[in-house]
């Protein structure tokens, strides 16, 4: 058949499979937050998002446990005609609250809430421009919706400032991830926050890698760098920091009240269930009830990080708990995932197209809950498998 000769000639992953090498869609048996069961061996996790290790918290847990019992299992429709808890609302406002907005509206995940933003705000006539580097679901906003879609170059304002001068009176929304999730670098959100005012652009910030990370109480980067007022949307995710699944935007009351009526990931995709409106609710508490988690976080990057650059690789100029250990081509990167996780020591590792061809990495992340003794004999299998491999 025409449609699938193309499937046929997809023989990537399979070759990594007969090598050995290919990492993807590995059955978890069972965790705690730092460690994985994988193929029947415990593994330590350095490459989770779960950044406040908040995923075992028994007061998440327990709420979202309470929550099935009351609500059911699901809520088997959107929240736009049967799938509106009074939950959502609660959340709704606790995740206003917490980031200094009118209102937030919840998505059933952040990947949603990216498209869900970005299709339904520019239409045709308006103008989306994104950071090449952005997140797929930002990417998949941007071809969904019916604008003109422009790209400028990583972190490169001055190219976002002559697309805004190219446009003319055009409605712009320029949207960047404040965190960038494969590298760490933080974008420079006063300096685009100084543009889109200048240009009546509105700016949004994808922070799912942010909320529960920067700010002084996890709001993200906007309060992180004292520019919340001026930043009129903010995107996040529950999948990461929040140790659940789900997604938001918030912004002005006015303006989510237009995205709920226009934005068809929200209203043609059932609710977030009622375990996890419950757990993600907890989870904010629990996060501003233990700010000492935020302190453990970048406490354990600061030893990885340095312990990592001291052993002599190359990490790139991450800012964040994310922590990017470059090697450059692709198998040389699979294997040396290989060779960690064969030591007992799980990563992700990263290839094309999520980075750029040749800059294949590992990517290890940080949680609150990692040892010092966990982080310790993780770089001394870094430094020992890596010497092996010629990579340091
Ligand atoms: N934005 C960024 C920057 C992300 O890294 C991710 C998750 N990989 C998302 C959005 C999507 O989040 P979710 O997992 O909630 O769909």
């Amino acid at each position: 058949m025409k449609l699938f000769a193309k499937i046929g000639a997809f023989t990537e992953a399979r070759r990594l499979e007969a090598l050995d090498l290919y990492p993807f869609f590995k059955p978890i048996t069972g965790g705690d937050g730092t460690t994985l069961m994988i193929e029947g061996r415990p593994r330590l996790n350095m490459g989770s998002n779960n950044y406040l290790g908040l995923t075992h918290h028994p007061r998440i847990i327990e709420a979202g446990r309470r929550a099935a019992q009351k609500y059911g299992a699901g809520c088997t429709g959107s929240r736009f005609l049967n799938g509106t808890l009074d939950l959502h609302l609660e959340l709704e406002q606790a995740l206003a609250q917490l980031l200094g907005k009118e209102a937030a509206l919840v998505y059933p995940t952040g990947y949603q809430a990216n498209v869900g933003l970005v299709s339904g705000l520019v239409n045709r006539g308006e103008t989306v421009i994104i950071d090449k580097a952005d997140h797929a679901s930002i990417i998949d906003g941007a071809r969904l919706s019916f604008g003109t879609v422009q790209r400028f170059e990583h972190r490169d304002y001055d190219h976002l400032v002559r697309l805004l001068k190219q446009n003319g009176t055009a409605g712009t929304l320029i949207i960047v991830d404040g965190v960038h999730s494969m590298s760490g670098e933080l974008a420079d959100v006063p300096r685009l926050a100084e543009i889109a005012e200048h240009y009546d652009a509105a700016l949004a910030i994808d922070d799912a890698h942010a909320v529960g990370v920067f700010g002084p109480r996890g709001e993200g980067t906007p309060a992180h760098f004292g520019v919340a007022d001026r930043v009129h949307l903010i995107v996040g995710t529950f999948s990461k920091s929040l140790a659940s699944i789900g997604g938001f935007v918030a912004g002005d009351a006015d303006v989510l009240h237009y995205l709920k009526h226009h934005s068809r990931p929200l209203i043609f995709s059932a609710a977030l269930p009622p375990f996890s409106v419950a757990s993600v609710l907890e989870a904010v508490k629990v996060m501003l009830d233990e700010p000492q988690r935020r302190e453990h976080l970048w406490e354990n990057t600061r030893r990885f990080t340095a312990g990592l650059r001291g052993l002599g690789f190359h990490l790139g100029p991450t800012e964040a708990p994310i922590v990017p250990v470059i090697v450059g081509e692709l198998e040389d990167t699979f294997l040396f995932w290989r060779k960690l996780f064969d030591e007992g020591v799980f990563t992700n590792p990263v290839a094309p197209p999520a980075v750029p061809a040749g800059s294949c990495r590992l990517r290890a992340s940080l949680v609150a809950t990692h040892t010092t003794e966990q982080i310790d004999h993780a770089l001394e299998v870094f430094g020992r498998v890596g010497r092996g491999l010629g990579l340091i």
